[in-house]
């Protein structure tokens, strides 16, 4: 038996928020209404560790939901943003730090020759539609069901993450106008992508993508999906905008158009990029790229954009990937190992359970088999995910709260690590109903 854990000083921290933050948040997810109870409020981290403020520890699989690819409060991290934080927190004037994370960037990212910083992924898709829409001279856009790529309007159609564990379609206060803008077709179907274009012809500004979908839970492209994308978006004059807010330095240190070899016009980042601090990016090549204000005429500007301690945190963070051959295969085979011990433990305890992972980040569906797209995503059995979840927490591994977010290993992680959580699994999948 696992001694039950206390959670009062969490609690009360809750209450105390709930009476001054909607919900006591400033995410939706945190609030943990897909799981059940209180979320435990957390007071640190170090690693693959953070411990709540009631002083219990866990192994974490929520890593700020895909930043912190080298763990907690990494030394290398944490020092660049203590002196650029000494050096001055923000200008309101270029810094150099802007360019050296704008190189880095483009170093790694095939389709990439320059980049504009901003403070989200949100701020990055919305933008880059912007300049797609600008460029085009159209203005429909078409999404995937299930595609999250922040909370812009018109992106919040069929949107996955937050959205979909609230159950909310769509959000109220974005004018039916808006949404109207957005076509929403099933994730790896390329059938309904090509009728969509035929319906709307000369109509269409972009494709916008995760080309391996995260937010409805870790669902990957099939075979030729991304490529049959780049093939319609060519053949009707759309540009193809890959979101890589979680996949960029995530699945391949050039993403996922590097890993699966096909060339986005526009790509949108954020997470990785900002080493746990406030960022995002857009890029693409210098042709489109210089349409944006103050070179082009596409409007797009922000106060703290390419802020110092960002740009540090960021630099930081690209300068440990890159300085680590091998963080990338270490980093699959953890996942790997997570995979299958996942799935061995749910086979011993009987419970149907898939796992959809691409290198580090993984979901595992309750399910017989990994879905395809949303609408599968969304058989899950949701309530036996939140018992798993609370199982999982009361033995010390924290996971996102939600069947639909991913998992993400870091480099913080290690084989041990791995097989305590597996360990954990097991035990909490022979939990039977209450
Ligand atoms: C997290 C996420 C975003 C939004 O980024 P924020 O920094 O939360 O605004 C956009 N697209 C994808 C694929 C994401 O996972």
């Amino acid at each position: 038996m696992t001694p039950e854990r206390v959670h009062s000083v969490s609690r009360a921290a809750m209450e105390r928020a709930r009476r001054v933050l909607p919900g006591g948040v400033d995410s939706p997810v945190r609030a943990y209404r897909a799981v059940g109870g209180d979320p435990v409020v957390l007071a640190s981290g170090a690693g693959a560790r953070v411990r709540d403020v009631d002083g219990n520890e866990y192994i974490d699989y929520v890593g700020s939901f895909g930043p912190l690819i080298l763990g907690h409060a990494h030394p290398a991290v944490v020092e660049a943003v203590r002196s650029a934080a000494g050096r001055g927190t923000s200008f309101g004037a270029p810094t150099e730090a802007e360019a050296e994370l704008a190189e880095r960037v483009i170093a790694a990212v095939p389709s990439i020759e320059m980049v504009r910083f901003v403070n989200s992924g949100t701020e990055a898709t919305m933008t880059a539609i912007r300049l797609a829409r600008a460029i085009t001279g159209r203005d429909l856009i078409l999404k995937f069901d299930g595609g999250y790529h922040g909370h812009a309007d018109g992106l919040l159609a069929a949107a996955g993450s937050g959205v979909a564990t609230l159950g909310l379609p769509d959000s109220p206060g974005v004018p039916a106008a808006f949404a109207a803008q957005t076509l929403v077709v099933p994730y790896n179907d390329l059938e309904a992508v090509r009728a969509a274009f035929e319906r709307h012809p000369g109509a269409i500004a972009c494709i916008i993508v995760e080309p391996v979908a995260g937010n409805m839970g870790l669902v990957a492209p099939q075979p030729g999906f991304l490529e049959g994308l780049r093939a319609l978006c060519d053949a009707s004059g759309a540009l193809l905008l890959f979101d890589e807010v979680i996949t960029g330095f995530r699945v391949a240190r050039g993403g996922a158009q590097a890993r699966y070899s096909v060339r986005p016009d526009l790509t949108a980042l954020g997470k990785i990029i900002g080493g746990g601090l406030p960022v995002g990016a857009y890029g693409g090549p210098r042709a489109l790229m210089e349409r944006m204000a103050p070179a082009g005429d596409v409007y797009q500007a922000g106060t703290l954009s390419g802020n110092p301690l960002a740009m540090a945190a960021g630099i930081a963070t690209l300068d440990a990937l890159a300085a680590d051959e091998d963080a990338y295969h270490r980093l699959d085979e953890l996942g790997a190992r997570l995979q299958a011990g996942l799935e061995a433990a749910a086979a011993s305890a009987g419970v149907p359970l898939a796992v959809g992972r691409v290198g580090s980040v993984l979901t595992p569906f309750f399910r017989p088999s990994p879905p395809v797209n949303y609408s599968e995503a969304r058989e899950s059995d949701t309530a036996r995910f939140a018992r798993f979840h609370r199982g999982m927490l009361e033995r010390g591994i924290l996971l996102p709260p939600s069947q639909f977010e991913c998992w993400f290993v870091s480099l913080a992680h290690d084989e041990a690590l791995i097989d305590e959580t597996i360990e954990a699994a097991a035990a909490a999948l022979l939990e039977r109903e209450p």
